[in-house]
């Protein structure tokens, strides 16, 4: 006799969430079913039925962010690659940038090359939650000519939510443009980029917005010219021209779009859009559970924003005496519980934690997860710290 898979407790969604809500996996089968063949090419209707498909998707994730022309809402492969785009589509040689200390690679990797081609960046440092201060921000920004603030809209390792718009706005005074990785608060917040005054603003499909891996979404402000990427592979509208067509949003999809990613995103958002305001009072009811229940166990530290502060739903945690990637292992071995240990693609934030050395063990909270769940992560955290 085998034994029955044991059922996952999941509390890795800062990562990816999972599982999919109602549509999403049936959404992207069909796709590929169904309406295979390439958008925005063959006439045929097949074709086209693939192209609306898309074109729906955009819509509906426009309507959730608030974005009032869908054509500047671009579907790229994820937050990664968006960051890549806004900052090396506008930033040249002798520009200055000024970026917060608790940046995730996706924003520091980017701005490592640039540095390297002539780029000035420099840093401001986040508080012992990881909340860039506002005050020390506009400092560093009318302390010399700025092209671009970037900054996190939320923190993948604290869940601190960033003062994006007063950024914004500090930006704005100067002159230059406020570029924002949106990956942890798309889904989790509600996000108006219409009123927020991000420039750009780049989201992963994958988290929040509960769609699959390997789709994102890169907003850019109307009328702000960035340069694409990538060129090519879109015959469909100018064909017999040699560069890049420069509408939005074909200038920055070059190549076959992943049709079902997007299909699959189209159903996470309009899941999302129904379902928000439950969706964000159980998460973050969750993660306060976790939270209190966490500060209640001896030799935790909880990194980050007190209970009850703004924050989305991640909890990560310091283990005093045990390695956080030890306690992750048996929390899998042992619980069948998921979760992250290590740096999160984030250096820079533990760096200004003063966790660079231990690195964290980070709960993600999200769609799926219960009270059972977060009851039996802290119970067998007290047992394997005891
Ligand atoms: N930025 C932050 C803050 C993240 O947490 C992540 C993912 O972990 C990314 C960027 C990268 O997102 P993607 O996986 O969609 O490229």
């Amino acid at each position: 006799m085998t034994d029955a898979p044991r059922r996952t407790v999941y509390l890795d969604h800062g990562a990816s969430s999972w599982p999919k809500p109602p549509g999403v996996v049936e959404a992207v089968a069909s796709a590929i079913a169904e309406y295979g063949a390439n958008p925005g090419r063959g006439a045929y209707a097949m074709g086209l039925a693939a192209s609306r498909l898309i074109f729906e998707a955009r819509r509906d994730a426009a309507m959730l962010l608030g974005v009032r022309d869908s054509a500047d809402l671009a579907f790229l492969s994820g937050c990664t690659e968006g960051c890549n785009l806004m900052l090396k589509g506008v930033l040249r040689p002798g520009d200055r940038v000024v970026v917060s200390s608790v940046e995730h690679n996706a924003i520091t990797r980017p701005l490592h090359v640039l540095e390297q081609r002539g780029v000035r960046v420099d840093v401001v440092e986040a508080d012992e939650r990881g909340v860039v201060d506002a005050g020390r921000m506009e400092e560093a920004v009318d302390a010399a000519p700025t092209r671009a603030v970037v900054c996190q809209h939320a923190s993948n390792v604290t869940g601190a939510i960033q003062p994006v718009a007063d950024l914004a706005d500090i930006a704005h005074s100067a002159g230059a443009l406020m570029l924002v990785d949106g990956a942890q608060a798309a889904g989790h917040l509600p996000v108006d980029l219409g009123s927020l005054g991000a420039d750009a603003w780049s989201a992963s499909g994958h988290k929040g917005l509960l769609g699959p891996q390997g789709v994102g979404l890169l907003y850019l402000r109307p009328g702000l010219d960035v340069e694409e990427l990538s060129q090519g592979g879109t015959g469909g509208s100018n064909s017999e021209e040699p560069g890049q067509p420069t509408a939005r949003p074909e200038r920055y999809e070059a190549g076959t779009p992943n049709t079902p990613g997007i299909a699959g995103l189209g159903a996470a958002v309009r899941y999302v859009s129904s379902h928000a305001d439950e969706l964000r009072s159980e998460e973050r009811r969750l993660a306060r559970r976790l939270h209190e229940g966490l500060l209640a166990i001896d030799g935790v530290r909880v990194l980050g924003p007190e209970p009850g502060e703004p924050r989305v739903p991640i909890v990560s945690a310091v283990t005093l005496g045990v390695a956080p990637d030890r306690v992750a292992f048996e929390l899998d071995r042992r619980y069948g519980v998921a979760v992250r240990a290590g740096l999160h693609c984030s250096p820079a934030t533990h760096r200004t934690l003063g966790t660079l050395e231990t690195g964290a063990l980070r709960f993600g909270v999200g769609f799926g997860d219960t009270d059972a769940d977060i009851d039996l992560v802290l119970g067998a955290l007290a047992e394997i710290l005891a």
